[in-house]
């Protein structure tokens, strides 16, 4: 018994000087990043699919992170997004990649498998929130998803620096706070426009418009516009009919993702007088998160009478 007890106690501090030696080693391959705090050369290598991400993958790890966002053109559509071999090397150096899935950003995968890592955590947004191919991929227009997606994000810069846990804690939480402004105006619009009916050129709204308790057009023509091919004759007329007789009160118009057909639609709600509110799937420059949506909810709201 006491034989047993030795080589016990001699396997767990062989053990100890394994887990020592392995601790040791896990932390020259991070870099010696550390605690929130940590100088811009040794920051852990974040990378997001998408530059909102990147701006809450920022905001969620301060200094202790350095962020590369792939799609960042506000003016280019997204859904015709091809990746580039500067993408390639920045996944490759990438501790942690931020995608947000549902076949909005498939070149993403292709990227991860070409750079295998098992150093790597990856976060799939969608996957977070239940979504998949074929259901509204504009998911970052759910905004308590995007609650969700920052714990995620949070949870996996606790595991890669652990010496910055309570540094990621307290940055969620002002994250989360700083939402506040964003959920109330929600709720003020919710409680006026409830059950207004609008349209759309693309369902990029769509998830903030169920948030809203609006009705939005989300049919043939939404979705020949996101796949970038042209709506039937019949879906245009029906969208034409609607702004001409003001059943919509406002055309939600995505700037990203235009043709001949969607610019159409835009002069029309012009001509007829019906408002149109400008939505984007990419943050602009020199925007948050918040204050882009805030932004977008603003519009949305002067354009419905305020
Ligand atoms: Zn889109």
């Amino acid at each position: 018994m006491s034989c047993h007890r030795v080589r016990l106690s001699r396997s767990l501090r062989l053990l100890a000087t394994c887990l020592i030696i392995l601790g040791l080693a896990g932390g020259c391959t991070r870099g010696g990043s550390g605690s929130g705090s940590t100088a811009p050369g040794s920051a852990l290598n974040v990378v997001a699919a998408e530059n909102f991400y990147g701006d809450i993958g920022k905001q969620l790890g301060g200094p202790a992170v350095r962020v590369t966002s792939i799609i960042t053109d506000p003016n280019a559509d997204p859904h015709e997004y091809e990746s580039s071999s500067d993408n390639a090397k920045a996944i490759a150096a990438a501790r942690l990649v931020i995608v947000n899935g549902a076949g909005y950003d498939t070149f993403m995968d292709k990227l991860l498998a070409a750079s295998p890592s098992r150093d790597r955590k990856v976060i799939t947004a969608a996957t977070i929130l239940g979504k998949r191919e074929g259901d509204n991929p504009h998911i970052w227009y759910d905004v308590s998803g995007m609650q969700q997606v920052a714990d995620q994000i949070t949870q996996a810069l606790q595991t890669l620096d652990p010496a910055g846990r309570d540094a990621y804690a307290m940055r969620n939480q002002r994250f989360k706070s700083s939402l506040q402004p964003l959920l109330d105006r929600m709720i003020a619009i919710k409680a006026k426009y409830e059950g207004t009916h609008l349209t759309q050129t693309e369902p990029v709204f769509g998830y903030m418009g169920d948030a809203l308790g609006l009705t939005i057009d989300d049919g043939d023509f939404q979705h020949a516009s996101e796949e970038g091919t042209d709506p039937s004759p019949q879906a245009v007329a029906a969208i034409n009919q609607e702004i001409r007789s003001h059943t919509v009160k406002a055309l939600l118009y995505n700037s990203q993702t235009t043709g001949p057909v969607t610019t159409k639609v835009k002069d029309l709600a012009k001509q007829a007088g019906v408002p149109v509110v400008g939505v984007s799937e990419t943050e602009p420059a020199n925007q948050t998160y918040q204050s882009w949506m805030l932004s977008q909810l603003s519009t949305l709201q002067a354009a419905l009478g305020g």
